[in-house]
């Protein structure tokens, strides 16, 4: 078994590299914009769209004419055409999902704003060596591999090695990195393995709380660099615009603001490693990233710097991103995610299965049914990610949930996490006999929706990890 994955790189390009790298890249936003001025005109004038196919018929006719077309790869330009493609079909079904009639509509791209290009199969160039040759690349293009790309079986003859479908190049700031969209190997599906099963509430003020009890404290990286941040974007607003100041001006901030989201995305791969290796089962909460920003809770009227902040900080924990990482390495490693409704998980009591209407400042959850569970009391965060757990493990069969002999959760680097549960987890045992219990299962029946085992769209995660997509996420 198998599953695309891209590995990204960097790239060591020599000076003459470089600039045929920029060449390359200049034309393809020239063959970009004068291909989507193509389709307008033509539209405008026939009414009839015309394809990528009819437009990639005429790039013979262009190479003919333009001799610095002709020195750059077919492929490249057939991939930039795609590109275009695929912005169209990306706004017309938004158009019919009934965004707003111009929402989307593909761009002319400045300079500023075009940053890739990719070959639209992977051929006519070869990886060999720890790095690249293609026609119109002067020489050896070296690739920085800090890890292997994947080995797997060719899908007809079963010869082990790499098997690369797609590359793409794409420009971050000054530097130049390259993704291959490779098969990389699955694991089996380990339920079942004693590999146990966790419920993760993810927070703004923390990461996240975990069902053992850990909490996953936020890294804050945006918040730590906001000063950075804010002095670079004054700085380029200072600027003329075109100038060669801004340009220059703006390379800075693009270097801060990947430096933010590395920072964010490295804390991300590692919580997301760590559950996925640790865990068979991982239940996370269905939460609309939209909705947890901007959202003024009810019967609150925040100033404008509190919304700024309360976004500042989702936007710092990135619950989407976290999700989407989840995903694909649950994938890769055998592990089930589950994504369970969000309805109620801060008011259900996990213990009596009820609801218990608590104040946004109320940190701590208290069972106020009488009866076996009367008073007992657990942070309220802790008692959402049970909660979670518990949904997610009623839409489990009991073979497969492989809970109750959990493993000890480990850090990155194997080792014990300070204050981290390990052995058997009292919390897992709960929810399995709790979840069985009759009577206490209203509060669950009634939540909307008790989805199975949620097979989400690919993720589109960028990052020094691989991830699903083969689009540099242009
Ligand atoms: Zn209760």
């Amino acid at each position: 078994m198998t599953m695309l994955l891209t590995y990204k790189y960097r790239l060591n390009p020599e000076k003459r590299q470089h600039r045929a790298l920029e060449r390359i890249l200049e034309q393809q936003r020239q063959l970009y914009n004068a291909a989507l001025c193509e389709r307008i005109e033509c539209y405008r004038k026939t009414g009839k769209s015309i394809s990528e196919v009819d437009q990639s018929r005429s790039l013979t006719q262009i190479r003919a004419d333009d001799p610095a077309f002709a020195l750059v790869q077919r492929r490249i330009q057939r991939g930039t055409l795609k590109r275009l493609d695929r912005a169209y079909k990306a706004f017309f079904r938004r158009a019919k999902e009934g965004a707003g009639a111009s929402s989307g509509f593909p761009k002319f791209k400045g300079r500023e704003h075009f940053d890739g290009f990719a070959f639209d199969a992977f051929a006519q160039i070869t990886f060999k060596d720890g790095g690249l040759w293609f026609a119109g690349m002067p020489g050896k293009l070296r690739i920085n591999l800090d890890r292997p790309l994947p080995e797997t079986p060719h899908e007809k003859t079963g010869e082990m090695g790499v098997w690369i479908k797609n590359v793409w190049f794409k420009r971050e700031g000054l530097i130049w990195y390259v993704g291959f969209q490779v098969p990389a190997p699955v694991r089996e599906n380990r339920n079942g393995l004693g590999k146990g099963a966790i419920g993760a509430d993810w927070g703004t003020s923390v990461l996240a709380h975990l069902s053992s009890g850990e909490i996953v404290p936020n890294p804050r990286h945006g918040e730590a660099l906001a000063q950075d941040l804010a002095r670079t974007q004054r700085s380029v607003s200072r600027k003329a615009k075109g100038s060669k100041q801004r340009l220059k001006a703006r390379r800075h901030l693009q270097a801060v603001q990947r430096k933010i989201a590395n920072r964010r995305r490295n804390s991300l791969d590692k919580l997301s490693a760590r559950l996925v290796k640790n865990f068979g089962t991982i239940a996370i909460e269905d939460i609309a990233v939209k909705g947890l920003m901007d959202a003024e809770r009810p019967g609150e009227t925040l100033p404008e710097f509190v919304k700024t902040r309360r976004n500042r900080e989702v936007l710092d924990t990135a619950p989407y991103l976290l999700r989407q990482m989840l995903t694909y390495k649950a994938q890769r490693e055998g592990a089930t995610l589950i994504v369970v409704p969000s309805t109620n998980t801060t008011q259900e009591c996990f213990w009596c299965g009820g609801l218990h209407f608590k104040e946004l400042t109320d940190a701590t959850h208290v069972c106020t049914r009488p009866g076996p569970y009367f008073n007992l009391k657990a942070p309220r965060k802790l008692n959402a990610a049970r909660v979670i757990l518990k949904r997610a493990l009623a839409c489990v069969p009991a073979p497969l949930r492989g809970a109750g002999r959990n493993a000890p959760i480990k850090n990155h680097r194997g080792g014990p996490v300070p204050g981290g549960l390990s052995g058997s987890s009292p919390v897992v045992r709960n929810a399995r006999t709790s979840a069985r219990r009759p009577g206490n299962t209203e509060a669950e029946q009634s939540a909307p929706g008790r989805r199975g085992v949620e097979t989400p769209p690919l993720p589109h995660a960028r990052g020094r990890d691989p991830k699903v997509r083969g689009s540099p996420g242009w």
